[in-house]
């Protein structure tokens, strides 16, 4: 993998890492993208899974959205494994993908 940069926050991405489907697997999306957990749990905190197929299925769009905006400002300036510190051992093995 190349860049390793979450799309999201644009921040460097950390020893944890999980996929996020832009369009949901429940949809039939195939196309992953590589965030940091605490961003990809506040996208599917603010957006159900008919949103992200019908308007929020581009790095863009999600961007776009106000409450992630806010979100992205604030994350802006953490430190890349921000509140993810005692997970470091179980890193690799716990991707999770939805
Ligand atoms: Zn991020
Ligand atoms: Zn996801």
């Amino acid at each position: 993998m190349a860049a390793r940069i979450c799309p999201l926050c644009a921040r460097s991405l950390g020893a944890r890492v999980e996929e996020h489907h832009l369009v949901p697997r429940t949809y039939k999306g195939r196309e992953t993208v590589v965030l940091h957990p605490i961003c990809h749990r506040k996208i599917h905190t603010v957006l159900t899974e008919r949103e992200l197929k019908d308007d929020f299925h581009t790095i863009a769009a999600l961007r776009a959205q106000p409450d992630i905006a806010t979100f992205v400002r604030w994350i802006a300036a953490k430190h890349p494994d921000f509140h993810e510190s005692t997970a470091t051992s179980r890193a690799l093995k716990d991707r999770r993908r939805r």
